[in-house]
């Protein structure tokens, strides 16, 4: 008889669902993970990995194409986006055969098909179309002392601007496209947008990025984001900001699009394809959260520090909880939330410390306060910057549009924010995040010795210049 009752059940595999998995089973709970279409979720599928896959297909044919810029020859070179797309699927298999694989290593039990809670403690499976994984248990009842919902978010849809699959995309059609389009609408400015800018301009796609905010990359400190700005601008990306679509009138293979400024003077652009990249909407209808009174609040649910919801039993992580809606704050999320149900007393979740990364040319990584939000809660501060420009490593590796912006409190000294721009610094941010998590100050990082020749030093110059003590400016 296949087992039906387990301590844990997470439904969703995605970031947030898997590892909540993997936790709860490395601390002694039977568990088991509830999967409708694809293990992994979002982020493995059609999100954080395979946009990376593409953007590194976009990186390597731009600097083919800026071959002799480093004395080497590359000539006529070219691209089949068939093939840039096979490998970012590719890419995608592997990993969804990673989770598979943890999965049976940590002997939770994968149970495939659709979830409906039916009452705290108690769910329902239904068969789907997507083929199951060797060995998953499937349709039927199952019983959980600890519930977890982990079933992630979907794009958000604006009136008038209804993906279509063909001349409307969402980031599913943007990312496995059936040619290549000449010229492109993105609208929205945030990671997801602009990634997906970035990835077809490089390209060689015509792109516009659209946003209704006065800021491209509205979460991002207002500095940083004019830099990005400048620099998708040089490479030839338009970007309107403070502006909307107002109507798309659909043609068999283009789209003409109506764009109105924040002062009420329109445009017509016409495109081959439209991305709608206007964020994502938790998925929280349909499968009994309502009939539990399980609360929700503007799209997600509603759950204290530790993952609880207000129904005893049922807790959420990850997208459907709430932003930031990242792979990280998801596991994280899910990791806090079963340590809590054993009894561990671990930290809450603390949003501030949660790093952003954009995947863009350049890249943009950020942690804690922007200046605006800084001064906004009234902190007297201290802000250091420093160019990429002064950075041998950076010169060296023809990089040398960046920067890096620390903020400090003037009074305790402690490191509010980290904001950069510029390569490498989606690997670079974690040094500030490990920072602001254990608390420091400046004296710390006075004392803490980077290596060189490296980009991170441009980080410790930043906290010099902060301090008037910068080196190399
Ligand atoms: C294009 C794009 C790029 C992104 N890039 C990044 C990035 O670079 N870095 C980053 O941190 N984040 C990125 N994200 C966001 C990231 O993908 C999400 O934050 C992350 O996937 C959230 O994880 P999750 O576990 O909450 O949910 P998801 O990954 O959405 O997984 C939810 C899972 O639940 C399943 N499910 C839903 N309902 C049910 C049900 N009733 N029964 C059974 N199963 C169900 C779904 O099929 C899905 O597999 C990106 C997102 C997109 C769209």
């Amino acid at each position: 008889m296949a087992d039906t009752s387990f301590d844990v059940v997470v439904i969703g595999s995605g970031p947030g669902g898997y590892v909540t998995a993997i936790r709860a089973a490395q601390l002694g709970f039977k568990t088991a993970i509830v999967e409708k279409a694809y293990l992994g979720g979002i982020c493995n599928n059609w999100g954080c990995i395979p946009t990376k896959a593409l953007l590194r297909s976009a990186e390597i044919y731009h600097y083919m194409q800026h071959a002799k810029d480093y004395g080497l020859s590359a000539d006529n070179v070219t691209f089949d986006i068939k093939a840039v797309i096979a490998r970012s699927r590719g890419v995608v298999k592997r990993l969804s055969g990673g989770v598979e694989y943890l999965m049976n290593k940590n002997k939770i039990s994968i149970i495939w098909g659709e979830a409906t809670l039916d009452a705290p403690g108690k769910f329902t499976v239904k068969k789907t179309e997507a083929a199951a994984p060797k060995g998953a248990l499937g349709a039927g009842s199952y019983t959980a002392k600890h519930i977890i919902v982990a079933t992630g978010a979907r794009p958000r849809v604006l009136p008038g601007l209804e993906p279509d699959k063909k001349l409307v995309w969402t980031y599913f059609e943007a990312m496995n496209p059936d040619k290549m389009p000449k010229s492109l609408l993105v609208v929205g400015s945030g990671a997801i947008g602009i990634e997906f800018a970035s990835f077809y301009k490089t390209m060689g796609a015509d792109v516009t990025v659209v946003e209704v905010l006065p800021q491209i990359l509205p979460v991002e400190d207002a500095e940083i984001a004019g830099f990005a700005r400048k620099q998708f601008e040089k490479q030839g990306i338009k970007i309107m900001s403070g502006a909307k679509v107002t109507k798309l009138d659909k043609k068999s293979d283009s789209v003409t699009v109506t764009i109105e400024d924040g002062k009420g003077a329109t445009q017509q652009l016409t495109v081959d394809r439209v991305i709608s990249a206007v964020g994502v909407v938790g998925n929280i209808e349909g499968f009994g959260l309502e009939k539990l009174g399980v609360k929700t609040e503007r799209g997600c649910i509603v759950i204290d520090k530790y993952g609880k919801t207000n129904v005893p039993g049922i807790y959420a992580i990850g997208d459907v909880a709430g932003p930031p809606m990242l792979a990280h704050k998801a596991e994280h999320e899910g990791v806090i939330c079963v340590e809590a149900i054993k009894g561990m007393n671990p930290h809450a979740m603390d949003k501030s410390l949660i790093p952003g990364c954009t995947y863009c040319h350049p890249q943009v990584a950020s942690v804690g306060l922007t200046e605006a939000k800084a001064k906004e809660a009234g902190k007297d501060i201290r802000v250091g910057r420093f160019p990429f420009v002064a950075n041998g490593k950076a010169i060296a590796q023809g990089e040398d549009q960046g920067m890096v912006k620390v903020i400090f409190d003037k009074k305790t000294g402690q490191l509010l924010g980290a904001h950069m721009v510029g390569a490498e610094v989606v690997e670079m941010i974690q040094g500030f995040v490990v920072a602001m998590n254990l608390e420091t100050t400046e004296e710390e990082l006075f004392h803490t010795i980077f290596p060189h020749p490296t980009i991170s030093e441009t980080m410790k110059e930043a906290v010099l210049d902060a301090y008037g003590r910068v080196l190399n400016t």
